[in-house]
This record gives structure tokens, C-alpha cells and sequence, in this order.
């Protein structure tokens, strides 16, 4: 499978270190707020690209930190009169709380800042020691860059064009604009750690460099991040395993796409951010995922609510045709010989699942991915009205299994919504009023009602069928009419 490398600019094969495992590391939030959208969108595009290479069979092993010391957790904590770890520890439930609504994956190892102390000052010892870092009077120690040759090399850049570009704060310990602190001395109030150069606190940097050398061994197979963090971030993190260990960070860098609102870059200021959990309030985290994998993971996501609303409406055209698939297969009449229409939804079933997996293995192109998926659902839609009264069982439930399948890889759940369909316990007393029904199952309630139904609409008596069919939606309910006979299903508003 191909995988596009942010360092090469290429797509290229992917090969595992290990054969059969892939170690990955995906830098993770500095805890101080909510997560916005756009973070959100990073952690799903690893997510699926998690669950993708397990579908392929890799024994994924995933790192992800939390950032638990950070000026903004500082200044926040400062803010609100609470001390960091206070500011910290609310917001690190708060994200992984969100990232379980948003069905990501726990990674297998989260490490935190704050508890990886040790490791990070031995790294930095080394360097020091290696002639790649320097402590100065204030107590900060610093990376330097110029003893890097390959400084740069990440993201393209230049040391000398850089300097003459961009502006860099000025701090006159620094030998050079753009080394980069490896650890800060202690201001008062602020949380530290002893250390030999003094109390004071890890930079971040250094944090994820540690961190993926301690859990996963450098090189990994994978790192990733949202684009934003190309440069210093991940320049600065490769800088530091390079001269440390002598090996690169990471054999393939990843890096999404950033996320617009309505075309524009979302802000503060222009009144269009969000949070990740203002929009989970607010729509299923699988309508959210749906709009999301509809780009893919490089390219500038499009956010709109017009879009989500679209989504929704794709994650019920797939929920409504997982159940009437299934429904046709344990309603319709089997038949021991394949039609043409039979034959025709198989072979939709292999090429969904040929289409997708080519589609992934192309750099995990999720909207080829959903492509394919929506392809099956029109070629089964087709199959179900087509063959009414001839429905083949075996196919049938093949089709609706391949669908939560390829789902289920982009981590788009149809099993459980499945709980929607339990029948409120007043269709008992409307069955019993309109068709006499005297059970006390919803389900066969409903049966009941669909047959009183079917039979007053084969009567031709309308009044009586749409009255039933009224009743019905008085308690939420639509009466869907499949190839394979009418069910009810909850109405969605
Ligand atoms: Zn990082």
C-alpha cells in the first residue's frame, strides 16, 4: 500500500520496520481548553488510518501524548486562580471524554508530560554531552541548531533563508535565533521539576522526542500531526532523536490537511470556531465522521452545517439500507435459484470491497473509501426493489454485512444504532384498538398493524389503512415501505 511521506513529498511503499507491525505516534492536545474542529479532524484521520492498516492485518502499536505543562495551561490556571495541574487534569478527561464520543480509539500508550521527566532530562543530557545542546546562566537549555547538519531537512527549510524571513523572538542566551529550549528555568509560581541545570520544566519539543523513544523505540514506523506542526514542531522533534540517537524520528511523516468554515480559515475573531464537543452536542458523531472522511485527510477540509446536514441524511440512507436488507432477507420468500438480479448485487459486493480496498491503499483515499460504500448502497437499493418476492438470503445478508464491514474500517458504527429500532410500548394499546392485537410485544404489536394495514389496503379501504398509518406516527413512528413488506422504523427530525 502506498503512503505519502510529508518529508519526500512522494507517496511511497509502504515497509514496515518489523514486518507485520507498525509503531505510530500522533502528537496529542495541550490540555488547557476544549479541542477545536480542526484537532478533532487530525485525531480521526489517524484514527481511521489505525483501523485501516489493523483491517490489513498490521499489529498497529499507537502512542499519543497529552501536553500537561505548557504556558497555555500556565497562563490559563493563572486565569482562573487554580493551579496548572487543576487546569490540566479537567481538560485531559474533557478530550478524552470527547475523543469516546467521537468513537476514536484509545491509543495504546498515553503517556503525559509531567510523569516522562526523567526520560526527557536524560535525552537532554545526552545531548549536551553529544555537543548538541548547551545550558545558559538563566537555567534554560537550549538545542542547537547549527549543530544539526540536517537541520531543515523536514521541512524544506533553510537555516539562512529562515533567519532572513522570519521573525524570531530575541533572547541574547540563544547562540543562534533558532535553537529552541529544551528545558525552561522555573519563573515563580510555575510548576518545576528538580533538574542538573536548575528547577524548571520540559520544552515541548522535547516532550514527544522522549516519549516515542521511551515507548516505541525511534525509528517508528509512522508519525503524524496536523500540517500546522511540520515546522518547528516536528523539525525540532527530528532534530533532537537525529542527534541523540543517531537515527531519524520516524521513517514516514504524516500530516493533515488544516479545516476551513464555509471557506474561510476558522477563528476567534471571525465568530466561526468550535469546538469539537459544540458539534457532537449537536450531530451524531457518525454524521460528523461521514463529512469528514469525504475529503481526503491532506486536503483542506470544508466544514459547514449545510454539509453536516448532508451527512446525516448519507448515515441514514446507509442505516435504512442495512435494515432492509436484512429485513428482506428474513421477510421475502427464499429461492434456490440466482436470478440475474441476484447475481448482479454479489458482484456489487465484490467490487464495493475491491473499490474500497484499492481506494485505501492509496493513501488512505477515504472518499474513494465512502465511494465505494454508497455505490453498494444504490446497488442494493436496486436489488430490493427489483426483486421483490424473490429476495436470495445468502447475498442479501452479504451485502448488508459488507456494509458494516467497510463501515466498521472507518470506524462508522451501524451495529449500534441499531438499538433504534426497540418499538415504544404503546403500540401495544393502538394494535390492540385497531387490530384487536391482545399480546404484550411491541414487536408483535407492530405486526399486527402492518397486517391490519396491508389487508385494509388490499381491500382498497384507504380510510382505514391511513388511519393506522396515523396512528402510527402519533407515536414517532414511520411506516416504511420496503420491496420485502412494510416495516416501522423511528422517525429522525
Ligand atoms: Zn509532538
Amino acid at each position: 500500500m502506498l503512503v505519502y511521506n510529508s518529508q519526500t513529498h512522494r507517496k511511497q511503499e509502504l515497509e514496515p520496520i518489523e514486518p507485520g507491525k507498525i509503531r505510530m505516534y500522533v502528537c496529542g492536545p495541550t490540555v488547557y481548553d476544549q479541542i477545536h474542529i480542526g484537532n478533532g479532524r487530525t485525531f480521526l484521520s489517524f484514527d481511521v488510518i489505525r483501523r485501516y492498516l489493523m483491517f490489513k492485518g498490521y499489529e498497529v502499536t499507537f502512542a499519543q501524548n497529552l501536553t500537561d505543562v505548557d504556558d497555555k495551561i500556565i497562563n490559563r490556571a493563572n486565569e482562573q486562580g487554580r493551579t496548572a495541574a487543576e487546569v490540566a487534569e479537567e481538560f485531559s478527561s474533557k478530550f478524552i471524554e470527547q475523543m469516546h464520543r467521537f468513537d476514536i480509539l484509545d491509543p495504546d500508550i498515553r503517556p503525559r508530560a509531567t510523569r516522562e521527566i526523567e526520560a526527557m532530562q536524560e535525552m537532554i543530557s545526552l545531548l549536551i554531552e553529544q555537543g548538541n545542546a548547551y545550558a545558559v546562566p538563566s537555567g534554560d537549555v537550549y538545542f542547537s541548531v547549527r549543530s544539526d547538519h540536517s537541520y531543515g531537512v523536514l521541512s524544506g527549510r533553510d537555516l539562512d533563508q529562515l533567519r532572513a524571513g522570519e521573525r524570531v523572538e530575541v533572547n541574547d542566551e540563544k547562540r543562534d535565533p533558532f535553537d529552541f529550549a529544551l528545558w525552561k528555568a522555573a519563573k515563580p509560581g510555575e510548576p518545576s521539576w528538580p533538574s542538573p541545570w536548575g528547577e524548571g520544566r520540559p520544552g515541548w519539543h522535547t516532550e514527544c522526542c522522549a516519549m516515542i523513544h521511551r515507548y516505541l523505540g525511534t525509528p517508528i514506523d509512522i508519525h503524524g500531526g496536523g500540517a500546522d506542526l511540520i515546522f518547528p514542531h516536528h523539525e525540532n522533534e527530528t532534530a533532537q532523536a537525529m542527534c541523540a540517537w543517531h537515527a531519524p524520528l520516524a521513517n514516514v511523516w504524516m500530516h493533515t490537511g488544516m479545516l476551513q468554515i464555509n471557506e474561510e480559515k476558522m477563528s476567534k475573531s471571525l465568530g466561526n470556531f468550535y469546538t469539537l464537543k459544540e458539534v457532537l452536542d449537536r450531530y451524531p458523531a457518525n454524521a460528523v465522521r461521514i463529512l469528514m472522511l469525504q475529503t481526503h485527510y491532506r486536503a483542506p477540509l470544508d466544514f459547514s452545517f449545510d454539509r453536516l446536514d448532508g451527512a446525516v441524511s448519507s448515515m441514514e440512507r446507509l442505516l435504512s439500507c442495512v435494515k432492509n436488507l436484512r429485513w428482506a432477507a428474513h421477510a421475502a420468500p427464499q429461492d434456490g435459484n440466482l436470478t440475474d438480479a441476484d447475481r448482479s448485487l454479489g458482484e456489487a459486493v465484490d467490487a464495493a470491497h475491491a473499490e474500497f480496498v484499492a481506494s485505501m491503499d492509496d493513501d488512505f483515499n477515504t472518499a474513494g473509501g465512502l465511494a465505494a460504500i454508497f455505490g453498494l448502497v444504490t446497488a442494493s437499493n436496486k436489488y430490493l426493489a427489483e426483486a421483490a418476492g424473490s429476495i436470495e438470503t445468502a447475498v442479501t445478508l452479504r451485502a448488508a454485512d459488507t456494509l458494516v464491514e467497510l463501515c466498521g474500517v472507518l470506524g462508522i458504527d451501524l451495529t449500534q444504532e441499531s438499538a433504534d429500532d426497540d418499538l415504544p410500548a404503546e403500540l401495544v394499546d393502538l394494535a390492540a384498538e385497531r387490530a384487536g392485537y391482545a399480546g404484550s410485544s411491541a414487536a408483535e404489536a407492530a405486526e399486527a398493524l402492518l397486517e391490519a394495514r396491508a389487508q385494509a389496503r388490499k381491500a382498497k379501504d384507504w380510510g382505514t389503512a391511513d388511519a393506522i398509518r396515523d396512528g402510527i406516527a402519533t407515536l414517532g413512528l414511520i411506516v416504511e415501505d420496503t420491496a420485502a413488506g412494510a416495516r416501522l422504523r423511528r422517525k429522525k427530525d
